[in-house]
Formats: C-alpha cells, sequence, structure tokens
C-alpha cells in the first residue's frame, strides 16, 4: 500500500527538504506520510499508488469548485495556447480586478500578486507607509504567510509544529510586531493603550482559519474597526481564506464590517499561484508606479492564473452559497454525532463551506483553547480516515474545507468511514 508514494518521498527528501514544499504536507506530526497525487477531478484525489480520496483538504481552500471544473480548465487551457507569461498587461487582469472589487464594497483597487503571503507582506508595507508608524498587532494563532513580520506566534504549520517563531528572522523584524488573544477586545485595547501611536494596523483573519477553525465572537470585529478608527490605523481583513468563500464577498460581506486594506489568494486563483491586495483608492494609489510604495512581480497578473480566477468567480457568483453551508453544516454536525456517540469529547464549528472538528470537551475561542485539545485523538481519527479513502487536513490545526462539487454520496462514504473509526 502506498508504495509509490512511500518511494518517491524517499527520493524528495534527498532534493526537497523534508521531502515536501510546504511543511505540513510532510504529515509527519500525525504520524503518517504524504501522499503523492497523480490526479484530482471533482473533490476525488487519486495517488500516485491508484487509490481513490475524496478530498476535504481542497489544496488548502482554492477548489471551492472542485478539481478540473470544466469551464476553469478550458480556460487555462486556452489562455496556455495564447502564450503563458508576457511581463506586460493582459485583459484578463482587468478583469479580474474589476471582478474583485466589485465583490467588496470596501475596495476600490486591488493589486495582484503571486500568494497569500505576498499579499498580507505588501498590505503591511502599505498600511506602515499610510500611517507612518511601525506596529502591527496580530493575534496569536493567526497565520498570514511567511513574511518575517507575521512570524511571531502563527498557527497553521507553525502551530502544527510547535514552532513559536523561527530561526533567521530578526529580532528587531518582529519586535513590531503585538500579540493579543483572539476574540480578545480587552487585550487590543490594552495593546492599544500602550502604543496605539505607533501602531500602523490590526491585521486579522476575520474567520481564524489557521488554528483550527475559531469563529469571531459577536462585536469582536466591529470593535476591532472601532478601536482602529479611534486610533487612525488601518484594519488589515487577511481573506486569503475567507474571500468568496465565507459568503461571495468574504467575511466582511457576511459580518458587516468594512476593512481598510484586504488580502486574498487561493480562490482568487481558481487553482493557481494567485495573491491580491486592495482597498480604498487613497490608501491603493499611494503603491508604485502611482505612489513611492515599492511593489512588483515577473509573473504577476499572470495571464493563465487570471483566466482560472475569472473562470472561477464568473461561476461562483452564480453559486447557492447557502445551500453548500447547509450541506456543510448537516454532514459536519452527522460527523460530530458520529464521534460524539463512541463516548469521544468533540467540539464541531462550522462556517460557510468549512468545518473542524476539536477533540475537546470545551469550546475552542482562540489559540489557547485550541491547543487544549487531543492531538493523539486527532492522529487516531485522521489515520484511520485516510486508511478509508477520506482525505482530511493532517493538523488538528487546519480546517476542513467543503466543494461545490462534493455530493450526498461522497458525504455518506465520508460518514460510513467516521463510524468504524475505533478511538
Ligand atoms: N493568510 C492566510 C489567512 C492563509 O491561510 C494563508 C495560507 N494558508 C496565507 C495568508 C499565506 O498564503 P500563501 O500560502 O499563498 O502564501
Amino acid at each position: 500500500m502506498d508504495t509509490t508514494s512511500r518511494q518517491l518521498f524517499e527520493k524528495a527528501q534527498a532534493v526537497i527538504p523534508g521531502g515536501v514544499n510546504s511543511p505540513v504536507r510532510a504529515c509527519h506530526n500525525v504520524d503518517s506520510q504524504p501522499l503523492f497525487i497523480a490526479e484530482a477531478h471533482g473533490c476525488h484525489l487519486t495517488d500516485v499508488d491508484g487509490r481513490q480520496y475524496i478530498d476535504f483538504v481542497l489544496s488548502w481552500g482554492p477548489m471551492i469548485l472542485g478539481h478540473d471544473e470544466p469551464s476553469v480548465t478550458r480556460a487555462v487551457c486556452d489562455a496556455a495556447h495564447r502564450g503563458t507569461s508576457y511581463g506586460a498587461p493582459c485583459p484578463d487582469e482587468v478583469k479580474l480586478a474589476e471582478a474583485v472589487v466589485a465583490a467588496m464594497p470596501s475596495l476600490e483597487m486591488v493589486r495582484m500578486v503571486n500568494s497569500g503571503t505576498e499579499a498580507t507582506m505588501s498590505a503591511l508595507r502599505l498600511a506602515r507607509a499610510v500611517t507612518k508608524r511601525d506596529k502591527v498587532l496580530k493575534f496569536v494563532g493567526c497565520y498570514h504567510g511567511h513574511a518575517d513580520p507575521f512570524l511571531a506566534a502563527a498557527g497553521s504549520g507553525l502551530a502544527t509544529f510547535s514552532i513559536p517563531g523561527t530561526p533567521g528572522v530578526p529580532a528587531a523584524v518582529v519586535a513590531d510586531t503585538l500579540l493579543a488573544p483572539y476574540n480578545d477586545l480587552d487585550a487590543v485595547k490594552e495593546c492599544f493603550a500602550r502604543h496605539g501611536e505607533s501602531i500602523a494596523a490590526i491585521i486579522v483573519e476575520p474567520v481564524a482559519a489557521n488554528m483550527g477553525l475559531v469563529l469571531p465572537k459577536p462585536g469582536f470585529l466591529e470593535g476591532l474597526r472601532a478601536i482602529c478608527d479611534q486610533h487612525q490605523s488601518l484594519l488589515i481583513f487577511d481573506e486569503v481564506i475567507t474571500g468568496f468563500r465565507a459568503a461571495f464577498g468574504g467575511a466582511q460581506a457576511r459580518f458587516k464590517v468594512d476593512p481598510d486594506l484586504t488580502t486574498f489568494g487561493k480562490i482568487i486563483g481558481g487553482g493557481l499561484p494567485v495573491g491580491a491586495f486592495g482597498g480604498k483608492r487613497r490608501f491603493m494609489e499611494l503603491i508604485a508606479p502611482r505612489g513611492g510604495v515599492y511593489q512588483a512581480g515577473t509573473l504577476s497578473g499572470n495571464p493563465l492564473a487570471m483566466a482560472a480566477g475569472l473562470a472561477t468567480l464568473g461561476i461562483l457568483k452564480k453559486s447557492d452559497y447557502a445551500a453548500l453551508e447547509d450541506r456543510t453544516r448537516a454532514f459536519a454536525f452527522s460527523l460530530r454525532d458520529i464521534i460524539t456517540s463512541k463516548g469521544v469529547p468533540l467540539q464541531m464549528p462550522t462556517l460557510a463551506s468549512m468545518f473542524c472538528p476539536y477533540f475537546s470537551e470545551h469550546e475552542v475561542t482562540d489559540f489557547a483553547s485550541a491547543q487544549k485539545c487531543d492531538q493523539k485523538l486527532f492522529t487516531s481519527f485522521y489515520k484511520q480516515m485516510r486508511a478509508q479513502g477520506i482525505y482530511l487536513a493532517p493538523s488538528g490545526y487546519e480546517t476542513g474545507m467543503v466543494s461545490f462539487a462534493h455530493t450526498d454520496d461522497d458525504f455518506s462514504r465520508a460518514l460510513d468511514a467516521a463510524r468504524k473509526v475505533l478511538f
């Protein structure tokens, strides 16, 4: 079983650090090895050993329409026939920018980049330039990519591997990163009482999806908005996961809170490497070449990525998000009931097409409570589900994802697998 994946992983480890190009893929925290994927269609993955899996990772979010969605694939192939990169503007860049701007009232302009990391890094640079201040407040357990200033108490892979920060980041760079627990407005107020005059921005995942799935408490996002207004700091929503997933208009539409700047990635690239950051014209016009804030990219606005993003957003605009949310909740709650009926404590927060099994008796509201979950139980669940062809994120700190391609049959097969799990 998994012979070819094993062989490839051995070869990979000789030439790629840890055998993977992004840490959580290694699966060693869940006592497993990575599957090497041969192909993917809809919500089904096939690995190089010919085994099929129902995919609840969806490339960590982008594949909300499922893999190889015919019109997205066609758009990418058509674009490839017209050349893969020009280093000059192309029509689809304008169309995708218009589509993203039209989706959210807080946006008047966007700049395309190549990843979520680039988006958050550039948004922070812009916020610092706008306010002429250096400090940024982030929340413990939120992940904003791997740019230096955000690698303090971050979620995702750093949480999975209990890496508090990382060697290679100068202390001086993270000295300007202030931390507060998620959902804790009092801590934010305290921070502003001390440093308010030097805080350029608060950056937040409006729904925290890199420490499992932590929903904002009622009033939390509104509170951040008010504090930023009071202190003339910018509010940055990192919607790399939630953009076009929490709702078509992102978490900002869902919670009706307008940030000053928003970052995107994942879905807006339809599975190709893309990120974007945007906001009001008066801020965005400070970006070069209109303004002096430098930001650039050889492959930014890449025609293949723009075509994939446009095709994806075109379909999503007409898609029934409410129905997908209902189906996700029904599935997640059935999964919860199956596990709790075995006497195992479980929390199952859901939002839109995201769900997260937390093996805990207590509600999870921040990183400290997420860390109290039983990772041994999670590992056992993960391994037994995977052995039955159900592909979940290999970490208790990641969010489960559902796509428009998941059918009732996919859900019931996943639930049948859960019934057979022994704890
Ligand atoms: N912000 C958030 C909220 C993310 O979830 C991620 C990646 N999972 C990033 C930023 C970084 O994006 P990328 O991996 O594309 O650099």
